[in-house]
This record gives structure tokens, C-alpha cells and sequence, in this order.
């Protein structure tokens, strides 16, 4: 298989050359138990016993040989889990923040019809890079700023209908999506969608993101092109199941929460929480964008029996440092692109870290690339640069922090690891 074909059935070559990761696509990060069962079986045989947990929700396999791939591939198959576009130039796993929100059944029926109408649609397999969807039930998250395109529930009376945001993305050049078009009928949402990567396709060089085609035309002329014409009706793609899978907690104390330090999940900790969620959550778990593991109680009266079930299986979150959201990307633990190794690097970080520090929310990211979202964070990490030094190429850091604009900004540049701990050490 050639390695862009590779890509579209959502694999990537690691940077340990022989090895490979498979990204599992989650709509809405939601999973089954019976199928994060099946996950951590794989991980248990091929993936080292740990998956990662990414900031889009999705779950990745990382230490997958050749031979293994088409094996591991069947079998998440067999328990209905299909990745075809979680990587490449595809629309990617449409992203879900709001599952504990009221109205939480209504955005996620629309999440699963977005990715049933695009997920191994041929029309939109060959995009100049991916194209990063996301719902959102309000904008207090900001993850609406940094998607291709982004929904998010308007007020209205007549059906449901929602504001759209286009164009954002971070990266080496962070843009944060405008307001593309307000009070958009839910039924005109895939035709939206279509036409938007339809101009995309048709006037963008690879490997540029939506947003450069709109830096190149302007918001107007972009807005012109979309919605010039009025929105039909697209028929209506497979049924699409409107009832909730997640059960909606009746109270805040029936949301239960696997904090994963920097997304790295055992494989005996996977399994454990696909046990929970079977014996009290309806059978359903959500990887978040924090790159936790949240579960939905059925019934507040086996509210204790489930936490006591939470803390046997190791994620008691005692400490304030278990709690803290942390989002890490696997940097060059595993990445091509990596330039640190992220995971020691946030262990460092959060043990520097104050009482008061330890309750923002922080990110790092191993490269520019910014998966992990550093400008969302209260205070965020890159990785931006290798210099030569005495031990060879070490890497230099930028620290951001949040303050009035859309997206975090960095502080500090080109900070050695030292100083890096230095100045976390203040915060
Ligand atoms: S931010 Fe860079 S190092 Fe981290 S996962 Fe993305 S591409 Fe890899």
C-alpha cells in the first residue's frame, strides 16, 4: 500500500522506522465498552499494552509492525470500529466537546450523521490536507477557533439550527475560524460542508489548510462562493440513530472522569474502564479532548459503588498533579515530526508546579505542529526548535500563556529545558 493510502486507512509510519500507528476514529470520541475491550486486547498484543488518547477524542495504536496492521484493522472492524480518514487528506473524526451539555443527544446525532456522510466518501478523499470538523454546544471551550469548519447550536424557533464557524486552524501559523454564516438550518449542514470542500479542493495547493484559501480570497468572497446559492437539501445519507448513546447525566456528580496523564492509557486500564462503563454507564465511554476518559452514570444511586470500581482500577485522582489537564502529544517518543520527548517533559513541568498552577490547564507539543493544542491552554508548551549543544541536538521551548486574544501567546522563547522548568516554577 502506498503510504498515502496508508494514511487514508488512518496509519502512519512511526519515527522508530519499523513500526507504525494506528489512529482508531471516533465520532464525538465515543466507544463502546465492548469495543474498548477489543481495543485493549489489540493494545495488549500489539501496541506494547498502551494506547494513546489524542485531543480530537480518537484512540491511537502505536508499535504496530507491517504484518500487524491488516490484522489489527480486521479486528477493530469486527467490532464496527472504521478508520478510514482518520489520517490524510480526508475529513478527520468529527469532534464532540460537549457530550455532558444539555442538548448533548441532539449535537451528537448530528456528529455521527456528519461522519457517516463523509467517513470512506470518495468524493472527499483526495483533500489538499485534512479537514478537521467539529460541534460544539457554546463557544466557552474556543475549540470552534481551530476546526475547518465548526458548529455551534444557535437560538431559534424554528428546528434546530446552528452558527458556523470556517477557516481556523493553529500550527506553525495559527488563525482562529470566523463566523462564517449564522442561524444555518441543521438539514442544510452537509450540503455546507460539500460545497465548502468542494472550493476547497478546487482552488487550494496541498499541503495547505482551508484557512490559507481563505487568506488568499478573503472571508467575503469565500462566504460568496458557499453560500452564494441557496443551501438545498442533500437526501438524507443512512439512518442516523437520533437517541442518545451516551447516557445525559442527571447531575454533575453522575459524570465520572479517568484523568490519563499526557494520553497514556494501559491497555489493563482501558479494559477496566470498558468493565465500568458496561456494569453502570449504558455500556459507553467518551474519550475527550483533554484526553481523559469520561463515563455517564445510568442511575445517581450506583454513583458510589462506580467510583469506588473507578479508584480499584487506579484513577482515584487523589492528588491535585493526577488531576491537573495536561494535554501531551507523543512528540518524539514516537513522531516523526518530534523534537522532545513530551511525555518526560510535561513529568518535569508538573512537578515544579504549584497549588495554583496545577489548576490551569496546560498542553506541550513536541513540534510546531501544535496537536495538542498549546494555544488553547491557560499555559502552553512548544517544542520549537533543535540546537546543537554539548549532548548533541537538544530542544528549545516556547511558553505561552492565554490572555484576551482568541488564542494563547507565546511569553517566553527558545527556553533550554532549565529554564523551562524556571520559569513554570514561577506561574
Ligand atoms: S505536535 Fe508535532 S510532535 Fe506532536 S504529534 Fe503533532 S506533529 Fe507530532
Amino acid at each position: 500500500m502506498t503510504d498515502k493510502n496508508l494514511r487514508l486507512e488512518g496509519i502512519y509510519p512511526q519515527r522508530q522506522k519499523e513500526f507504525f500507528m494506528q489512529r482508531v476514529k471516533l465520532p464525538a470520541g465515543i466507544i463502546s465498552a465492548d469495543q474498548a475491550l477489543k481495543v485493549a486486547q489489540l493494545a495488549g498484543r500489539y501496541a506494547r499494552g498502551v494506547v494513546h488518547l489524542t485531543t480530537r477524542g480518537s484512540i491511537e495504536l502505536h508499535w504496530l509492525t507491517e504484518p500487524d496492521l491488516p490484522v489489527v484493522a480486521a479486528q477493530l472492524a469486527q467490532v464496527g470500529l472504521y478508520n478510514r480518514g482518520a489520517c490524510g487528506g480526508a475529513v478527520r473524526g468529527v469532534i464532540c466537546g460537549s457530550l455532558g451539555a444539555a442538548g448533548a443527544p441532539a449535537l451528537e446525532a448530528l456528529v455521527r450523521k456528519i461522519h457517516r456522510h463523509f467517513t470512506g466518501n470518495p468524493r472527499f478523499e483526495k483533500l489538499p490536507k485534512k479537514f478537521k470538523i467539529g460541534v460544539e454546544a457554546d463557544t466557552s471551550s474556543k475549540r470552534h477557533l481551530i476546526q475547518d469548519l465548526a458548529f455551534v447550536p444557535a437560538p431559534s424557533d424554528e428546528g434546530r439550527r446552528y452558527d458556523v464557524y470556517a477557516a481556523g486552524g493553529l500550527g506553525r501559523e495559527p488563525v482562529p475560524g470566523f463566523l462564517l454564516a449564522q442561524g444555518v438550518a441543521e438539514e442544510a449542514i452537509l450540503p455546507l460542508i460539500e460545497r465548502v470542500l468542494v472550493e476547497y479542493e478546487a482552488n487550494t495547493p496541498p499541503p495547505k489548510r482551508l484557512k490559507f484559501l481563505v487568506g488568499q480570497i478573503g472571508q467575503e468572497e469565500f462566504r460568496r462562493r458557499v453560500l452564494g446559492e441557496e443551501l438545498e437539501e442533500l437526501p438524507l445519507p443512512a439512518p442516523t440513530l437520533t437517541g442518545s448513546l451516551v447516557p445525559v447525566p442527571a447531575a454533575a456528580e453522575d459524570r465520572l472522569e479517568a484523568h490519563v496523564f499526557a494520553g497514556e492509557l494501559a491497555a489493563d486500564g482501558l479494559a477496566a474502564l470498558a468493565d465500568i462503563a458496561a456494569r453502570f454507564c449504558g455500556g459507553m465511554l467518551m474519550v475527550t479532548g483533554d484526553q481523559t476518559v469520561v463515563l455517564h452514570l445510568v442511575q445517581g444511586s450506583v454513583r458510589e459503588e462506580a467510583r469506588k470500581a473507578l479508584a480499584q482500577a487506579g484513577f482515584a485522582d487523589e492528588s491535585a498533579a493526577e488531576r491537573v489537564v495536561f494535554r501531551v502529544c507523543p512528540g518524539n517518543h514516537e513522531c516523526i515530526m518530534g523534537l522532545a520527548a513530551t511525555r518526560d517533559v510535561a513529568a518535569a513541568v508538573v512537578a515544579e508546579l504549584g497549588g495554583e498552577a496545577l489548576q490551569l490547564t496546560w498542553a506541550i507539543s513536541g513540534c510546531p505542529n501544535c496537536c495538542a493544542q498549546p494555544q488553547l491552554a491557560q499555559a502552553g508548551i512548544v517544542a520549537s526548535r533543535l540546537v546543537a549543544d554539548q549532548a548533541g541536538r537538544a530542544p528549545r521551548f516556547d511558553l505561552y500563556r492565554a490572555g484576551d486574544g482568541p488564542f494563547a501567546e507565546p511569553v517566553q522563547q527558545g527556553l533550554n529545558l532549565t529554564e523551562l522548568l524556571d520559569a513554570v516554577k514561577k506561574i
